[in-house]
């Protein structure tokens, strides 16, 4: 057990927040946001279409095909990957510059990015948002009405998977509610580190 209790550690204090499509994430981070202003959120930058009330620059940077693909190809990204059909990657810099600058920083990203960020940054905490039931989360996801049928059985299919890969993380959080998986979160951003570390 470490005795590191501030938010100033840099390299190490990088969490990667995974989780369903459905389980709340957004709406966990968005209360993390409110209890926690300090801590730096990373913007993803995605080739999916935004959703109603999406803004760009604020919930992601939505690019086209071609401009993520030179973002690639520019080494632009910490990790990125394919999901559901769509690009979604982590810009490096301001990731790092956040780090740098001792702030907490949190990415909320997918599985397969998750991975490659363990690679990268082997020090990353990798924490996942799990739902409190499976019924739970096809309730939301089918209850969301803003993706095609289509979209949903996809959602939900990947969604298996990756629960499935709770094993890979260091911290699984149940979101019954979202201030309580806030706080639980944040107690794990600034709190000791685990032994190991
Ligand atoms: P959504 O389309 O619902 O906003 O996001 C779909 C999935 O992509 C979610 O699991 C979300 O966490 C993930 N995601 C968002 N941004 C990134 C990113 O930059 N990299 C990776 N690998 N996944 C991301």
């Amino acid at each position: 057990i470490g005795t590191e209790t501030g938010t100033g550690s840099a390299r190490s204090r990088l969490t990667v927040l995974s989780g369903p499509s459905g389980v709340g994430k957004s709406s966990v981070l968005a209360e993390l946001r409110r209890q926690q202003p300090d801590i730096y959120f990373s913007v993803s930058v995605t080739t999916r279409k935004p959703r109603p009330g999406e803004v760009d620059g604020v919930h992601y940077d939505f690019v086209d095909h071609e401009k993520f693909q030179q973002m690639v190809e520019a080494g632009e990204f910490l990790e990125h990957a394919e999901f559901a059909g769509n690009h979604y990657g982590t810009p490096r810099r301001p990731v790092e510059e956040a780090l740098a600058a001792g702030r907490p920083a949190l990415l909320e990203i997918e599985l397969q990015g998750a991975r490659q960020v363990r690679v990268a940054m082997p020090d990353a905490r990798l924490v996942m948002l799990a739902p409190p039931s499976w019924e739970h989360l096809v309730d939301r996801l089918t209850g969301r009405g803003t993706e095609h049928p289509d979209v949903v059985e996809r959602r939900l299919a990947i969604a298996r998977e990756e629960l499935a890969a709770e094993k890979e993380f260091d911290e699984v959080v149940v979101n019954a509610d979202v201030q309580s998986a806030a706080s639980d979160l944040l107690s794990l951003m600034v709190g000791p580190r685990n032994s190991g570390d």
